[in-house]
């Protein structure tokens, strides 16, 4: 095979159909392994750009690519975007009538397509079609459902082995999410690829901002969080079904449009509830982890954790469900010691008790973090961060480390007074001296410690208690009614001097967003702050548009163009085909069937702009511009305004006495037909008139040069 005719192909393809100029981390070596017919394996994180490692070589092979997918809803819309893109895709699944599913196997004989999603179940009733005559390609998705390792195996998967044997000389491809290495080599083992080149990339998602808080007042710091982003797509995740409804209960009740969504509603609700969400109708969904496996949504902004989840997998992989399309993102998640023993109550007792607890004990130290909690994170699935990433809010707000021995043996010493009985908040309610029925009643106003810390708040106090804990100064005795109790640890401080570090409680202040456009942002002045407002309204009326026609074509709204898209189109204002297409994200279809609604949104916002501004400095700057010799065209790349704008400056500028060369634009018999077109016409003062007399057959901007001449001459 000829590899550099095939490179470049490959290139032009994902421009044309993809819309990007460039690979992401990987995707460049899997695509050419896979033209090379090479078996592969895939581990990418979610929002890595798995996709396209098997749909761009799919646009090169003579015969189909067969996607195997787990889930209906994610092969429709991955179809649905391959079919936005101009790629002919389809679907086979049971929910198809015989005549449907006929249609699609005849599409396969004559090569009409270049993708097919099947769900394993249904490959059985492709038997006929399943030869290398029909088939170039098997990509298998979601891979890690065939081991029963993995998190979320499915038996169907299991009967894919079948299919190396059946279809010997083509490549196959399996992706995956899951980095654990047991799943991995039982994937290739399985689907009988062992000699598969594997790929690994790296599971940093740089873009998505960490943050832990503790979880005092939850509801009301998330409905501050929510009113700080408006129109953002977010997920909060709850422990229990019942929390889901009434947080989104309260949510709405605050004006908040929030839905709930649990395995206990029924079908049909939770379809509605996932469709809705995807269709950016609903704005928020408060759900349990059931949610978010079938969806492939790019443009969610943040995930919350209203809860703690059980282990750093399962949180890794929801807050994975923000930001794919790569754009900044945050996940909060709030930390609550009441969570901890809930979730460590649900493990105790299962048959794998120690491993659920050891990897609990591994999550709350990531929320207990006061170092770079991005490197726990990596540091849990082997990876190593180089520096501290900036981009959590232990390294946007480090830690204050101050000696806080005598806090800690006042602690130490009112638990030992309470004689290792009683759990943190009767220790704390002691401390400071509190007269509520539960002190009173046990007489505990008597113990020498009571009332000794007055001077430190309740949230403190528990601030503190909690890093003793995590210290090793004390522990909690979870089989004694969580009572505190000392540890091996405790006389060193209560009698042997031992000093204790702890850190000050740090105000909850929002974190702010990200990385990547940290330098631009130093750069801005205080002119450029007024322009970004005006932006964000340009953006909001791209999102309007993008909506409605998402809406009348049936589709998601990020299928017509991601967030990352749409923020491109909204920075750089294409007003031409060619800069249209140079937006990332845009490819030849999008072009055709979105980019002149789109254009004219752009025109019709920077029309309404212009008559703000003075009117003298526009045409001042078109002026100069064309004194250095640009032409219309180029003058009105340059300003970022529509061609015909310019020439109605042109006019003006001609009519204001300023020295024009005319001619250039408008010929001595245009000047003629106009002037008799006034003539005729009684001289009216709109330029419409005119148009209609001319048949609609010349251009406006023609028409006012015309009329610039005449009223000069
Ligand atoms: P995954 O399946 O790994 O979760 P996707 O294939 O859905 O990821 O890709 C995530 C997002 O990244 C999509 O919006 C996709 O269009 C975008 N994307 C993929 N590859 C590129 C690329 N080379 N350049 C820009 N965006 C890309
Ligand atoms: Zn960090």
């Amino acid at each position: 095979m000829p590899v550099e005719a095939t490179k470049n192909q490959v290139f032009l393809n994902l421009k044309n159909y993809f819309g990007y100029d460039s690979f992401r981390a990987n995707q460049q070596d899997i695509v050419e392994a896979v033209l090379n017919k090479k078996d592969c394996l895939v581990i990418m994180p979610t929002g890595g750009g798995k996709s396209i490692c098997f749909q761009l070589p799919a646009l090169s092979f003579k015969g189909v690519t067969i996607v195997i997918s787990p889930l209906i809803a994610l092969m429709k819309d991955q179809v649905d975007g391959l079919n936005a893109n101009g790629i002919p895709a389809s679907f086979f699944n049971s929910s198809q009538s015989s005549e449907e599913q006929f249609a699609i196997i005849e599409h396969v004989i004559r090569a009409e397509i270049k993708l097919l999603y099947v769900a394993p179940e249904s490959l059985a009733a492709l038997q006929n079609i399943l030869t290398e005559k029909y088939i170039s390609c098997v990509a298998i998705d979601e891979a890690h459902c065939i081991s029963s390792w993995g998190h979320d195996f499915r038996p169907s998967y299991q009967q894919l082995g079948f299919l190396k044997t059946t279809l010997p000389n083509i490549p196959f491809i399996a992706l995956t999410a899951t980095a654990d290495k047991a799943t991995r080599e039982d994937i290739v083992k399985q689907l009988r690829i062992e000699d598969a080149q594997r790929f690994m990339s790296s599971f940093d998602r740089e873009n998505i901002g960490l943050e832990v808080r503790p979880a005092n007042n939850r509801i009301s710091q998330i409905i501050k969080f929510i009113k700080t982003r408006p129109n953002q797509s977010g997920i909060i995740y709850c422990l229990s079904r019942k929390t889901t409804e009434q947080l989104a209960k309260k949510l709405k009740a605050n004006s908040i449009p929030a839905e709930s969504y649990h395995a206990g509603l029924n079908f049909d609700k939770r379809s509605k509830v996932q469709e809705s969400f995807i269709h950016d109708k609903t704005q928020i969904v408060c759900a349990t982890v059931a949610f978010g496996m079938g969806i492939d949504k790019s443009n969610v902004r943040w995930v919350v954790h209203y809860n703690m989840p059980k282990n750093i997998e399962g949180y890794y992989q929801e807050i994975g469900r923000a930001g794919r399309d790569g754009l900044k993102s945050h996940a909060l998640l709030f930390h609550s010691y009441a969570d901890v023993i809930q979730l460590q109550n649900f493990a105790s007792g299962t048959s794998n008790e120690a491993v659920q607890i050891a990897k609990l004990d591994r999550m709350k130290q990531f929320s207990e973090a006061t170092t770079c909690r991005r490197k726990i994170l990596l540091g849990y699935f082997g990876e190593l961060l180089g520096g501290n990433c900036g981009n959590c809010d232990v390294c946007k707000n480090p830690p204050q480390f101050f000696d806080g021995t005598i806090i800690a043996q006042k602690i130490l010493s009112a638990i030992y007074r309470l004689k290792q009985k009683e759990a943190m908040g009767i220790i704390i309610d002691v401390l400071r001296g509190a007269q509520n029925a539960a002190i009173l009643s046990k007489g505990y106003q008597e113990v020498s410690t009571f009332g000794i810390g007055k001077d430190i708040s309740w949230k403190h106090w528990q601030h503190f208690v909690i890093q003793l804990i995590n210290q090793g100064f004390c522990e909690i005795a979870f089989h004694k009614n969580n009572a505190l109790q000392l540890t091996e640890f405790s006389n060193q401080v209560l009698f042997k001097e031992a000093k204790v570090a702890l850190t000050k409680p740090i105000v909850v202040t929002e974190i702010k967003p990200v990385v990547k456009e940290k330098r631009s942002r130093l750069k801005r002045t205080k002119t450029t702050s007024k322009a970004k407002s005006a932006t964000s309204n340009l953006f909001e009326r791209l999102r309007q548009l993008r909506y409605k026609i998402a809406s009348e074509e049936g589709i998601p709204a990020y299928l017509v163009f991601s967030d990352a898209t749409l923020k491109e189109i909204e920075r750089e204002r294409p007003l031409s085909e060619s800069e249209f297409l140079s937006i990332s994200g845009v490819g030849q279809r999008k072009l055709e069937v979105y980019g002149d609604e789109f254009m004219a949104e752009i025109m019709n916002f920077m029309g309404s702009k212009v008559k703000k501004q003075k009117k003298g400095d526009t045409y001042t700057v078109t002026y100069e511009l064309y004194k250095t010799g640009l032409s219309i065209e180029e003058i009105a790349v340059q300003r970022k305004l529509n061609v015909t704008t310019i020439y109605s400056h042109i006019a003006k500028l001609y009519s204001t006495g300023k020295k024009i060369n005319i001619y250039d634009f408008v010929t001595k018999s245009d000047v003629e037909a106009v002037q008799k077109a006034k003539k005729a016409l009684d001289s009216p003062k709109a330029l419409r008139p005119y148009f209609e007399y001319f048949n609609e057959t010349v251009d406006y901007f023609k028409i006012r040069l015309a009329l610039s001449v005449i009223e000069k001459d």
